[in-house]
């Protein structure tokens, strides 16, 4: 079956692998297709990081640390006490 290559656009007689076809005509192309892809992902989880506020997440876990350590508890203990009550 002859496919066009994402990558360079160049026509290849791909063989079904993995019970897929490639979508690209080599190993270069492969390759870099799998670096744009990282890309792209990476992008994407650069904004979700921005939009969960991942500072006040920090923030949290060192009060709640701090609290669990006054009880004498492990912020795991605490968590598993004070947190997961369903409210
Ligand atoms: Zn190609």
């Amino acid at each position: 079956m002859v496919i066009k290559c994402i990558v360079c656009g160049k026509e290849f007689d791909a063989v079904k692998s993995f019970g897929k076809f490639p979508i690209t005509c080599g190993d270069e192309c492969f390759k870099e297709n799998r670096r744009r892809k990282r890309i792209e992902y990476y992008a994407k989880n650069k904004n979700t990081n921005k939009n969960t506020k991942k500072k006040t997440n920090h923030n949290d876990f060192v009060e709640i640390n701090d609290k669990a350590h006054a009880l004498g508890m492990s912020y795991g203990q605490y968590v598993g006490l004070y947190m997961n009550r369903g409210e």
